[in-house]
């Protein structure tokens, strides 16, 4: 069994909840969107297949409990949820970033995703699958990336939608496209229309460089 894997890396964990974690990456190749402002295009086509105890094995030399799944789109390719199964059984926690597009159930519980919903902005908001709304366990996160007002309105539509039975409180990211929303006004927006929503910055464009790669 082998995916095509772009790169693997240690950071620090940049989003999500996890934020300012020491982090373990493994970024899959693929994507089958095309986001206004990806800043992943590199990963759309680089890299090179690997098998899966070899990527499991390159993970364990960085000594790191925490490993994220990423991509491009990880559940394009059909052996990411092997791959996530396996590394719980290793014992490590597992976090999975997803664009929305895919069927989350397909991914084992145990493994915390954070689900992309794309905003009009992207240009691909007629590929999220909302049923995964529903799909969501109390592990899980919805992150919404927001470059303009039409995005935070979005944004704050499917808010409404997310079952509170089927989610941890607290856990919808309203993140600011970088360079281009201001986060300052997108937290003005947040308190002054009474959000329980977080402000979600990319700490690792904080730390470094937005452009440089694998961090
Ligand atoms: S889903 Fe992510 S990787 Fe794919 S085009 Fe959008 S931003 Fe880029």
């Amino acid at each position: 069994m082998a995916l095509k894997v772009n790169e693997i890396y240690s950071s620090i964990q940049g989003e999500s909840s996890y934020a300012g974690r020491p982090c373990v990456f493994v970024r899959l190749t693929g994507c089958n969107l095309r986001c206004s402002y990806c800043d992943t295009q590199y990963a759309y086509e680089e890299g090179e297949e690997l098998e899966i105890a070899d990527i499991i094995k390159q993970i364990s030399s960085y000594q790191c409990p925490l490993v994220e799944v990423t991509g491009g789109e990880p559940l394009i390719q059909e052996e990411t949820p092997v791959l996530i199964y396996l590394l719980l059984e290793e014992g490590y926690e597992v976090l999975m970033e997803t664009n929305g597009s895919q069927d989350i159930s397909q991914v084992d519980d145990r493994c915390m995703k954070i689900v992309d919903i794309k905003c009009p902005s992207s240009g691909q908001t007629s590929h999220n699958d909302l049923g995964n709304l529903e799909r969501l366990t109390d592990r899980d996160e919805v992150k919404f990336v927001i470059a303009d007002r039409g995005d935070y309105e979005y944004a704050k539509q499917i808010v409404n939608l997310v079952n509170p039975n089927h989610f941890r409180e607290n856990q919808v990211h309203f993140s600011p496209v970088f360079g281009k929303m201001e986060p300052k006004t997108l937290a003005e927006w947040i308190l002054k229309d009474h959000l329980d929503v977080r402000l979600h910055l990319q700490l690792h464009k904080v730390i470094w460089d937005s452009d440089q790669r694998g961090v």
